[in-house]
């Protein structure tokens, strides 16, 4: 991602309507998860401005994100953090079940934290960390000898809010930090479609059958245990977004549309030596046809475009005279055009 060119917002202007604008710029699709996650932070921010000594405790609400791979997940927060001038820090909980210390992995968390927000602790402690594949900490899960469980739980406490001390000297004070979970969950929606059974029901003309459906397709936190979350890390969880995959259509959109789109960066470097390039509508297609099998959500795409474009960028500086590429087809050679 190319977070040198992403501009942070004004104070003044942090409303969830604007943070889903600004996310919008660089994120393709996902509307609903856009919207829940803006209106979270917005609130999550908005407490640490306002809390004084004799305010109310509110209490932290970290967010779950839903979704198969490659759809969008990372991006949407990483994305946030810059609009808010956070910094943000991302972690895998596989691997964090994979370690005989797992408090040490913590702290070396932490300490990257730290360090992203340039050492300024005070900074660090209004971050965000985001923790991929929570859904393979589930119980009954093993990894080297450290059970899923004991990895919940140790990360509970500091979703929770505890001071934790790093580097040997530092403390750092969890409390106010933005935990953003996420996962893809597989085998949850089964789950939740049978609990939609004790869902809501109209119980008058006046009850928005929109709003019933809404509340009633929401994952519960029962969902979640019965997935394999502990109730006390799943209630620390208490939003929750869905992330949709991504269709072909939504593909060629990621290559095309976002300020700083793949099709953007490399128009951009052809600039550079001179050189205009136009890709047409059909090989975006059949690229997005082509990641669209592998079935990583977007994560192939820019593989994908780089190969296509690996014989110009290879030829153009020899070719002075090149003023213009021409990419018809994934399947053809590009045309290259002079001046004359
Ligand atoms: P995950 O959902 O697994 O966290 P990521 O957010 O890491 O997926 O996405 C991987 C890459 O795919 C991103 O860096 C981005 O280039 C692209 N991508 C995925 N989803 C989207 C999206 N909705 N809009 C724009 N780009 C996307």
């Amino acid at each position: 991602m190319e977070s040198s060119s992403k501009q942070a917002a004004p104070a003044n202007k942090l409303t969830p309507s604007a943070i889903t604008h600004y996310l919008g710029q660089y994120v393709v699709g996902q509307e609903e998860a856009k919207r829940i996650l803006s209106v979270a932070v917005y609130s999550h921010y908005r407490k640490l401005g306002k809390r004084r000594p004799d305010s109310v405790e509110v209490a932290k609400t970290n967010i779950l994100l839903i979704g198969p791979t490659g759809t969008g997940k990372t991006l949407m927060c990483e994305t946030l953090s810059h609009f808010l001038s956070v910094p943000f820090v991302t972690a895998n909980a596989t691997s964090l079940a994979q370690s005989k210390y797992v408090n040490e992995e913590i702290e070396a968390l932490l300490l990257r934290l730290l360090e992203k927000a340039g050492g300024d602790i005070a900074k660090a402690q209004r971050g965000i960390v985001f923790i991929d594949e929570v859904d393979k900490l589930k119980t009954g899960t093993e990894q080297q000898g450290v059970s899923g469980e004991r990895v919940q739980h140790a990360m509970l406490k500091i979703m929770e809010g505890t001071s934790v001390r790093i580097g040997g000297t530092q403390t750092i004070d969890t409390t106010n930090i933005l935990f953003i979970c996420a996962g893809a969950f597989v085998g949850l929606e089964s789950i939740t479609a049978n609990s939609q059974a004790y869902g809501f029901i109209a119980t008058s003309q006046d009850d928005n059958q929109k709003i019933l459906d809404r509340l009633n397709s929401r994952v519960k936190p029962t969902d979640l245990f019965k997935f394999g979350l502990i109730p006390e890390f799943a209630g620390r969880l208490p939003i929750i977004a869905n992330l949709e995959s991504l269709s072909k259509e939504f593909l060629v959109k990621i290559m095309t549309e976002p300020r700083n789109s793949i099709y953007n960066q490399f128009r951009e470097m052809l600039k550079d030596e001179g050189v205009e390039l136009v890709i047409e509508e059909a090989a975006f297609r059949q690229i997005a046809e082509m990641a669209f099998e592998y079935k990583v959500g977007a994560r192939s795409v820019r593989g994908i475009f780089e190969e296509m474009l690996m014989p110009v960028m290879y030829a153009i500086p020899d070719r002075p005279e090149v003023r213009k590429v021409v990419i018809r087809s994934l399947f053809e050679e590009a045309e290259l055009l002079t001046a004359s």
